[in-house]
């Protein structure tokens, strides 16, 4: 046992995926959660915590660890509650897919007794909820935590164990940086995935119904990274604008150059640039991020996101 008593506040695929963690490797002596609705209460009861709370201020009182897994949105207003009814020393860590929106958001509320550890899984699924979770979500993972300067290391060191038991591979990186590099391995993609599933919805009234029925491999991965839940994805956009507006500019640089290639006939750009994206498809795989499997989006398998 890392902690003997964990606080989850939000009960939905971050925080279910760590209880069934927790539950399986015996991290926690005990779990209780918090979530907005009584009905993802009840789940949670049923599936993966020890004791519920119909406040966020009850769930915290005693805990060693909270972690805060609601959307970014919801933030302030949590930190804001459960603050005076910390436990001294407690610490305190967040999920969230944005870090300096969080930081701004957490930070000023917690007294000096208690150690925030800002953190973010870099994993996850389009599906979401209570029921979505699952104990090996964040195996061979990265979690990235974006301590400030002045945190303890002690604690620093057993939230890091406590991750690394849940599966995960854990890194430190600097607020700004976590934000910028998240901006270009997973904000961006996602909103060019709504756009052209938004497209290809547009198609489908103008050309009945083909582009789905003949949809293929490409235009299937968008559809299953368009399906995210969309009050996260929101906030993602929202909090992390500055870093995701800058690479969408560069994006659009890139897409203008490609078209000018097509509209040139310049099959020699074109080619160029498709071997070097393509080297950076075989870095993910030696990396071990995905593997060299063929995968026409039929597979269930978690996508590395958030
Ligand atoms: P989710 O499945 O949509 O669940 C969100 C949970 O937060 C629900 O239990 C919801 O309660 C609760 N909640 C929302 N507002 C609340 C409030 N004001 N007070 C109390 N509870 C509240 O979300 P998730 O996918 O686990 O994401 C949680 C966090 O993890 C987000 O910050 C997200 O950015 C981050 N993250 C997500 C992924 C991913 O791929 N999904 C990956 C990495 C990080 P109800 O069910 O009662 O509404």
């Amino acid at each position: 046992m890392i902690y003997q008593r964990v606080a989850l506040i939000g009960l939905g695929l971050i925080a279910s995926s760590m209880a069934h963690a927790m539950r399986a490797g015996g991290l926690a002596g005990e779990i209780v959660g918090h979530a907005k609705s009584a009905e993802t209460r009840d789940v949670a009861l049923k599936l993966f915590c020890d004791r519920v709370t119909e406040t966020a201020a009850e769930a915290v009182q005693g805990a060693d660890l909270v972690v805060l897994a609601v959307p970014v949105g919801a933030m302030a207003e949590i930190a804001a509650e459960i603050a005076p009814h910390l436990k001294p020393g407690a610490v305190v860590t967040d999920v969230g897919s944005v870090k300096q929106a969080v930081v701004d958001a957490v930070a000023p509320h917690l007294g000096p007794g208690v150690h925030f550890i800002p953190g973010h899984p870099l994993a996850g699924t389009e599906y979401s909820g209570p029921q979505s979770g699952f104990a090996t979500l964040f195996q061979n993972r990265w979690w990235l935590l974006t301590p400030l300067p002045d945190t303890n290391a002690v604690e620093i060191a057993r939230l890091r164990r406590f991750l690394e038991a849940m599966g995960a591979n854990v890194d430190e990186m600097d607020v700004a940086r976590h934000d910028l590099v998240l901006a270009v391995v997973s904000h961006t993609p996602h909103l060019i995935a709504y756009t052209m599933v938004g497209v290809a919805d547009h198609m489908r009234r103008v050309s009945a119904q083909e582009v789905i029925k003949y949809s293929a491999s490409g235009f299937r991965d968008f559809t299953r990274i368009a399906a995210s839940d969309p009050t996260m994805w929101r906030d993602v956009f929202l909090t992390n604008k500055e870093a995701v507006l800058d690479i969408l500019g560069r994006f659009a640089e890139e897409l203008f150059s490609l078209q000018r290639a097509i509209r040139m006939g310049d099959g020699e750009q074109l080619h160029a640039y498709f071997t070097r994206t393509r080297e950076i498809r075989r870095g993910i795989i030696e990396a071990g991020q995905d593997t060299a499997a063929p995968d026409f989006g039929r597979a269930a398998r978690p996508k590395s996101e958030g």
